[in-house]
């Protein structure tokens, strides 16, 4: 939830920028890999910066947020090239009467066709976060860190306890930026409904998720930065792990114990150890 006075269209666009080219620093959005939405409960006009007005069919019905506006990047548009130029590369979506469509209104210098092919999971993790908090705001980041996703392809972290006790042990920070852990989805098909389900279920529990042998998804309700960060933060975790399997797995971690004490310092609550 964000208070008045509300973030300016502009604004919303530079800081998608930031978090896009922060993902591309830390190597989590290789080529054209990675999306970013944001949905925004107050009124915004997109008319000067996106003049250009379409109608398009939505990929699921969303009755529940007639008139509500979301800025989604383009298809095949690299997150780190956002930055330069917000407009050629993101369009902003107002959801029509009935739900079923939505006005997308782009620029005359748009670079790509259809919104990003994860937008039905980015629509759908909204949809539900939104009706369920009430937040005016919201946005979800799909990322492709290559520890985290490397991780997902071993066996034995393909589970939500067992990936988060070894992800989450290596600096007195990680449980406090990440006290419900990461989520775990098995893989799924890219863009199918399926995948969608999963990941609006798994987004319930926690603020990011990986989805096995693909990548991360992460939501915040604060700011963009918010999302990117945890995304940063989970992959710092899945780096160390790494650095350890390769080193025979000469480091300890933090102890559960002394994760627990750290906790209670800052009398916080937290679900992995
Ligand atoms: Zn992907």
């Amino acid at each position: 939830m964000i208070d008045a006075p509300y973030p300016e269209l502009d604004e919303l666009l530079v800081l998608i920028g930031e978090a896009g080219h922060r993902l591309s620093e830390i190597e989590a959005s290789e080529g054209a890999a990675g999306n970013i939405s944001v949905y925004a409960g107050w009124p915004i006009d997109p008319r000067r910066k996106f003049p250009l007005i379409e109608t398009i069919e939505l990929p699921l019905p969303m009755p529940e947020l007639v008139g509500c506006t979301f800025l989604v990047t383009g298809s095949g548009r690299r997150l780190r090239e956002v930055i330069q130029d917000p407009v050629a590369n993101l369009g902003c979506l107002v959801v029509d009467e009935g739900g079923q469509t939505g006005h997308l209104y782009t620029s005359p210098r748009r670079l790509f066709k259809h919104l990003t092919s994860e937008f039905n999971s980015h629509l759908a993790v909204h949809r539900d976060q939104v009706s369920t908090s009430k937040t005016n705001f919201h946005t979800v980041i799909h990322a492709q860190p290559p520890y985290l996703t490397y991780l997902s392809h071993i066996p034995r972290y393909q589970d939500t306890t067992y990936l988060n006790r070894h992800i989450v042990r290596w600096q007195p920070e990680s449980i406090v930026q990440l006290p419900e852990g990461v989520g775990y989805v098995p893989f799924l098909v890219p863009g199918s409904p399926q995948l969608m389900e999963a990941t609006v279920s798994a987004l319930r529990e926690h603020r990011i998720i990986v989805w096995g042998k693909h990548g991360v998804v992460a939501r915040s309700d604060v700011s963009v930065k918010r999302a990117s960060d945890r995304i940063e933060y989970a992959e710092t975790g899945a780096r160390y792990e790494y650095m350890n399997l390769v080193a025979n797995e000469l480091g300890e971690g933090l102890a559960p114990e002394e994760i627990r004490a750290i906790c209670q310092a800052l009398n916080m609550e937290q679900r992995v150890f």
